[in-house]
């Protein structure tokens, strides 16, 4: 647990069910996340050893909460920071992957289904704006030639406006109020 040698992570899904697979230092952790359990049926489910597998696992993730956007963003962060720690090998950032990689278990095995989801609500109410605003500076960067995004001095809304250059006067169509625009590429 000293240093992090090299990591990876994996998400591979199919119909059935999605885990991630993590390497710390030779030690394997295996974090399963089943979403979708119906395929679960005792009679016609292939006699296989993987079917085996997956039938034992659906049977132990039946009632429990399973992955959520929460746990990708958790997985997302814990790669990048057990990629950081590659390099500089600290102990504080060591002990963070870790307490993560438990709570990540701990969320996807849980039984108490509404406070998960109350959680992940929680998440996704600050996720949503920084979302949303990494979007819109994509399309500005994509319509730098066309277009040019300025917010309303009166509602507030944002605006796409044709790209024109220079000082000039926008009527904003939503609150019908005038307010002035300079363009300079
Ligand atoms: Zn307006």
């Amino acid at each position: 647990m000293q240093y992090l040698f090299g990591c990876f992570s994996e998400i591979l899904s199919n119909n059935s069910f999605r885990y991630s697979i993590f390497v710390v230092n030779n030690d394997i952790i295996l974090i399963m996340a089943s979403k979708n359990i119906s395929f679960y049926r005792q009679s016609n489910q292939r006699r296989s050893t993987m079917g085996n597998f997956r039938e034992k696992l659906a049977r132990f993730m039946y009632g429990r909460y399973g992955a959520d956007q929460l746990y990708y963003c958790l997985l997302i962060l814990n790669f990048v920071l057990m990629l950081i720690n590659s390099f500089l090998r600290l102990a504080i950032l060591d002990i963070t992957v870790w307490a993560i990689l438990i709570l990540m278990i701990y969320r996807t095995f849980s039984r108490n289904i509404y406070k998960r989801q109350l959680e992940n609500q929680k998440f996704l109410k600050v996720w949503y704006p920084i979302k949303s605003k990494f979007s819109l500076f994509f399309v500005r960067v994509k319509e730098i030639r066309t277009n040019r995004y300025r917010r309303c001095t009166h509602c507030k809304s944002m605006l796409r406006l044709p790209r024109r250059t220079g000082k000039h006067a926008v009527t904003c169509p939503r609150c019908h109020k005038d307010f002035d625009v300079r363009v300079l590429l």
